[in-house]
């Protein structure tokens, strides 16, 4: 591994502003998905390491939440620095443990730092409330107090932007945080840990701890010094950790699956409806949350449209993530490309015609040939499930009723796209899809300047934005008489 700055490859966890291994001395190895060769290990800790790091960042919240807000910011502007720094060495870090392509891995540190930027600025505007009393010899008013220590578990898929999401808005309002990363990626978080402490961030504020995700899970859940659980991962987990998070009433929130539709109408722009489509489809190999997963393409155009997009997919280079001209890396681990095998055979088997794709790629292991699949219809696996794999499954409709009632027709409600040129359909669509966000015309839709979140099963709360730091605060009336 050729880092300009080798310490930054840690092994070890990082708990009350020190490295520290398992208390069993256990470790669990960590492949790149890339060639399956050996990265490194990191400690497998288990619910003992986490309390340990709960109680760390309870004592250090005491002195953390004193500061002023432009103390915190300052903290979080010198971490955010820090990390543009060494910006070159965490996408490395990135690419490696998660096959992701290299300039991918560079945009997901810029944005993961926009995150520590935008609430080092948000610090500042934590305000409260005067509300005009009722009786004459009163004065009512509204505090926004930290809610105190705050436990994560975030997923591999964005190993670093996942995790700034939730501890820049928590840290900047006074809170402390452990967090548990992906078994997959751990080095990421382990390298912006480094960063913190480099950065002066006081010993407890900013923990990791990596290991057993039952045990630690628990351990995060059931502990009432815990006041906030935050968690992006799968839906299925979201709801077991939010019915562990019932027995002491902890604030939850939690960032889901999806399942996007991605409609082009016969009046878009079917140009930049492909671009929109292969932005949003293939990036991380189709390992996203806001992937578009069901692709409604209106009759008339759905002939030219599937043309477009072959000839563009056909262009994808696929390969070794740290070559800079590769789009496409392997998928994570053997259980997503076996997922990602059965939604084709399924839509196959059921009357699907793959038109590009449909099979493993020569370029190692876990990778899959992105694929385009025509005359998918509803009832077929990739119509309920998120694929998470880069293949683009092409439905056909007539009408927009049609397509609202197909879009709708899901437990998700996180990202949905459309495309269409006419001001009145806009305002039409806009309205009747239920989902958290919509992209019209725009297959990019994620900044840390506007709030991301889901409808219905996709989640609760949201992240980024003057809205996501709500999550990390409790409001506090006071009556004076
Ligand atoms: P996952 O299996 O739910 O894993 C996510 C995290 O939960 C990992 O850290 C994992 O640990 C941990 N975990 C697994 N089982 C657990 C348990 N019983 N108790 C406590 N923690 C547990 O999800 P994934 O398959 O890795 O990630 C992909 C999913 O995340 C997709 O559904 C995707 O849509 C969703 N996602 C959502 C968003 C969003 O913002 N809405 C963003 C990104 C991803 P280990 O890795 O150690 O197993």
């Amino acid at each position: 591994m050729t880092l300009q700055n080798p310490l930054l490859f840690k092994q070890h966890c990082y708990i009350d502003g020190k490295w520290v291994n398992a208390l069993n001395q256990k470790t669990h190895l960590v492949n790149n998905p890339y060639d399956q060769s050996e990265l490194g290990h990191v400690p497998m800790c288990g619910a003992a390491e986490a309390k340990q790091a709960i109680e760390a960042a309870f004592n250090a919240q005491k002195s953390w939440k004193m500061l002023t807000a432009l103390q915190r910011s300052t903290y979080l502007r010198c971490w955010a620095d820090l990390i543009d720094k060494h910006k070159e060495d965490l996408a490395i870090l990135m690419t490696l443990e998660q096959g992701k392509p290299i300039t991918e891995a560079r945009s997901e540190i810029e944005y993961a730092n926009s995150f520590i930027k935008w609430f080092a600025e948000e610090a500042r505007r934590v305000y409260g409330d005067v509300i005009p009393s009722n009786k004459p010899k009163q004065h009512l008013l509204v505090l926004k107090q930290p809610i105190g220590v705050v436990a994560a578990i975030t997923p591999w898929n964005f190993p670093a932007a996942m995790i700034t999401r939730k501890c820049a808005p928590a840290l900047a309002v006074g809170c402390t945080i452990v967090i548990k990363p992906a078994e997959e990626t751990p080095f990421s978080a382990l390298a912006l840990a480094a960063l913190a402490e480099q950065a002066g961030i006081p010993a407890g504020v900013f923990n990791i701890v990596t290991g057993n995700p039952s045990d630690i899970g628990a351990e995060f859940t059931h502990n009432p010094l815990v006041r906030k659980f935050s968690f992006t991962g799968s839906t299925q987990v979201g709801k077991l950790l939010m019915q562990q998070c019932a027995s002491t009433v902890k604030k939850v929130s939690l960032e889901l699956g999806g399942n996007a539709p991605f409609i082009v109408f016969d009046d878009a722009d079917l140009d930049l409806a492909v671009t929109g489509l292969m932005a949003s489809k293939f990036r991380n190999t189709g390992q996203t949350c806001i992937c578009a997963n069901r692709i409604f393409v209106q009759e008339a155009v759905y002939d030219a449209f599937t043309q477009k997009l072959v000839s563009a997919v056909k262009k994808l280079r696929i390969g070794n993530g740290l070559d800079e001209s590769v789009q496409q890396g392997p998928l994570i681990n053997e259980a997503a490309l076996e997922k990602v095998t059965n939604h084709v055979a399924d839509a196959i088997a059921n009357g699907a015609a793959s038109v590009f794709g449909g099979k493993r790629h020569e370029a190692g292991k876990l990778f899959f040939t992105p694929t385009i699949l025509t005359d998918m219809n509803m009832s077929m696996l990739i119509a309920r499930e998120e694929t998470f794999g880069p293949i683009a499954p092409l439905f056909r409709f007539k009408t927009e009723e049609e397509v609202i009632a197909m879009s709708n027709e899901t437990n998700a409600g996180l990202a949905s796209y459309f495309y269409s040129q006419d001001i009145h359909r806009i305002w039409r669509i806009a309205e009747a899809l239920q989902y958290g966000m919509v992209g019209v015309n725009e297959g990019i839709i994620s900044t840390e300047v506007a709030p991301f979140g889901g409808y219905k099963e996709s989640g609760i709360g949201r992240e980024g934005s003057r809205y996501g730091i709500e999550d990390y605060v409790e409001i506090k009336y006071l009556c004076m008489g």
